[in-house]
């Protein structure tokens, strides 16, 4: 049986305090006991707080942040670090989104630096790789997100308590309305899960979750769930709206 699935939301440069609490107000996941999947929601920085407070007292719906810097505090105008951010009640982090890496110029030296950060302040990082469409049909799909993983493979095998998560998100698919299909989606996990299973062991590569990412919508979302290797979603529009988001959830696991 599958692990328990991540649902996770990334609300991207959208929502201000007061729709984060208007969006809490219609999102209400009741979950089964039992198993059950993590919701993670994940808003800018300026709305944690309000999302903090309007969010279901339940902690199987965690919230994180979609960056960090690697300093831990100083001079760095504009910037806020992974020790901030846990302090202001973050849980999770997003690191090396596409759009980081390819609208703001991120490095896989970049990523590997937060991965660290985030785990020395106990923020679970989550990590994201991805080729464009010019990678995949120049046929560098596997190249590209084996370098990606590596790079921060360094920082996770110094550390055998690190919990970390994986998204796959082909950056062809981000926004666009096209998405991979469950075949696709399962051919590169496994090839993410087998690169774990070398560097990091059997158990660690078990335990790591590696989500699908990429216009994930209610009618898409149980087929990708179901498929082999897919331990979850990680998802852009469709989560601005709480009843999309909740139908996604309840696509990965009935919710009651
Ligand atoms: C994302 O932002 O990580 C994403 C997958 O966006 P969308 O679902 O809108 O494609």
């Amino acid at each position: 049986m599958k692990p328990r699935p991540v649902i996770a939301g990334n609300w991207k440069m959208n929502m201000d305090p007061l729709e984060a609490r208007e969006f809490f107000r219609a999102f209400h996941p009741e979950f089964s006991p039992g198993r059950h999947p993590t919701l993670l929601i994940f808003p800018p920085f300026v709305t944690l707080a309000a999302a903090l407070n309007a969010r279901p007292e339940d902690p199987r719906v965690e919230l994180g942040v979609q960056n960090i810097f690697w300093e831990e505090s100083g001079a760095f105008t504009g910037e806020v670090s992974a020790v901030l951010a846990r302090a202001a009640g973050a849980t999770h982090t997003l690191i090396g989104h596409s759009e980081r890496r390819h609208v703001f110029g991120e490095q896989d030296e970049d990523v590997a630096r937060k991965v660290g950060a985030a785990l020395k302040a106990g923020l679970v990082p989550v990590v994201c790789v991805g080729e464009t469409l010019e990678e995949r049909r120049g046929g560098r799909l596997q190249e590209v997100i084996l370098r990606q993983l590596d790079a921060v493979l360094p920082v996770l095998s110094n550390d055998a308590d690190a919990t970390f998560i994986l998204a796959y998100e082909p950056v062809w698919a981000i926004g666009t309305g096209e998405t991979a299909t469950p075949d696709d989606a399962s051919q590169a996990h496994g090839m993410l899960r087998r690169r774990l299973q070398e560097r990091l062991g059997d158990v660690r590569a078990a335990d790591t979750p590696i989500l699908y990412g990429g216009s994930v919508k209610p009618d898409n979302a149980a087929e990708l769930l179901r498929a082999p290797e897919v331990d979850g979603v990680l998802v852009g529009g469709a989560s601005l709206d709480p009843a999309s988001f909740l139908a996604i959830a309840r696509a990965g696991m009935p919710l009651t």
